[in-house]
């Protein structure tokens, strides 16, 4: 690959792609990096790049013809070598956001120029004529477009073959898959008595693999939920975790059935709860409570199903034939992150078959349901409650019930 910078500072571009990971791989020849000085392309004798903004206004905006002058000359020296025009991008404030998707598909040219503004910035008809894109690398503005070229310069060039000791290098960090990166450690294992997290040390890469997954999903969950959801999108649950032996499914129907429900939505609603509803409202959530809730919902129809491992009760889920509703999908906190919900909620589904599209309803600060509610496919048909502080006295924070439908 071929990258063109072209600025008013080429030597501070040029030493930046001398430097360490990326200057050795510029000395090994697996990319090609140039950086052009746009006064070197003026024709006034006092070798001026920029001029007043027509219409006025503070500061400077570059000359249009040193630049374009610049961009001929770039493409004729890679017509020179063989190579196809090259795609030009202006780094603007006013660009398209910059992400790793689009540093992956600069990376697919054979030839990129990057522009670099200054002052007020680029006279636009030079842009108009020789502009492919432009991009912005974030929602601040920088007094120049060198630090954002070799943002883009940097990110593009270590996607080349061979500038990374190993390709799995980049395809695990954040943003590749669309997750942040999890959590990274290394010796001592304690430091200033704060410990590795023991997995890392236990040599089982399946394990390690599954916890950095988790990690990763968490992290984005709850810092990027922009990414988070658009992640939840393209990676739907198709692959569903296999049931095991010595897990099943049950009928609520004995005592010792309603009781094990019971402390379950206690314990499961508790934890939905906790951040939303006032501590008032919170002491009222006990089994005896619960279990009078639940059979009340059975007078109406509801019938709830407890999922079992090795005997243990770690699950619940309510269906209703003449709704089609699916309801009080809990997990006991020891055994989330195994799938369970994933399978009980297929399960439910699956036991209303006549409703092609149930629904149910999950408050909308529960992240962690959405977005397993999102990889099955369930989307938002709508706000089913309001918990408004202002209207409601159980109600802490203002918070909504939203309604999912199957749409799968
Ligand atoms: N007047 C411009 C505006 O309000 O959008 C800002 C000009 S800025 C002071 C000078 C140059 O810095 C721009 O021409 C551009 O090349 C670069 N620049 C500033 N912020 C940038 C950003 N967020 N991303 C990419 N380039 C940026």
């Amino acid at each position: 690959m071929r990258i063109d910078i072209v600025t008013l500072f080429p030597e501070l571009c040029d030493s930046f792609l001398s430097a360490s990971i990326l200057g050795r791989a510029r000395a090994k020849g697996l990319f090609e990096a140039h950086c052009h000085q746009i006064r070197d392309y003026t024709r006034n004798k006092q070798k001026q790049t920029d001029d007043y903004p027509y219409g006025g206004g503070c500061g400077m905006v570059l000359y249009a013809q040193p630049i374009a002058d610049c961009l001929r000359a770039v493409q004729a020296q890679c017509a020179a070598q063989g190579r196809a025009r090259p795609h030009v991008v202006f780094l603007t404030a006013a660009g398209q956001p910059y992400n790793e998707e689009t540093a992956k598909r600069l990376a697919q040219y054979d030839a990129v120029t990057l522009v670099c503004g200054h002052y007020e910035g680029i006279d636009e008809r030079v842009i108009e004529a020789f502009g492919d894109e432009e991009i912005s690398i974030g929602d601040y503005v920088l007094t120049g477009g060198e630090l954002a070229s070799l943002v883009v310069a940097d990110s593009v060039l270590r996607l080349q073959p061979g500038v990374l000791a190993e390709e799995k290098g980049y395809q695990d960090e954040s943003y590749w898959d669309g997750l942040l990166e999890y959590p990274q450690y290394t010796r001592p294992e304690v430091w200033e008595g704060r410990a590795v997290p023991p997995v890392l040390l236990t040599g089982d890469h399946q394990k390690i693999d599954a916890w950095r997954a988790a990690q990763s999903r968490a992290r984005t969950r709850i810092r990027r939920p922009d990414l988070y959801e658009r992640w939840c999108d393209t990676h739907p649950i198709t692959d569903f975790p296999k049931w095991k032996r010595g897990e099943n499914m049950r009928l609520v129907k004995t005592g010792e059935q309603w009781a094990a429900a019971a402390a379950l939505f206690a314990e499961g609603r508790y934890a939905v709860c906790e951040e939303v509803f006032t501590p008032l409202y919170l002491d009222t959530l006990t089994p005896e409570n619960c279990r009078a809730e639940l059979l009340e919902e059975k007078r109406g129809g509801w019938a709830f199903y407890l999922h079992y491992t090795a005997g243990q009760a770690d699950g619940m889920v309510g269906v209703c034939h003449k709704t089609g509703r699916i309801t009080h999908l809990f997990v006991t906190s020891e055994a989330r992150g195994k799938g369970i919900g994933a399978k009980m909620l297929e399960f439910a589904r699956k036991k209303l078959p006549e409703h092609p599209h149930p629904t149910l309803t999950v408050l909308n600060t529960n992240t962690r349901a959405l977005a397993l509610y999102r990889r099955l496919k369930w989307r938002p048909a709508g706000v089913e409650t309001v918990y408004d502080p202002a209207q409601d006295p159980t109600a802490a924070v203002y918070t909504e019930e939203w309604r999912l439908r199957y749409e799968g």
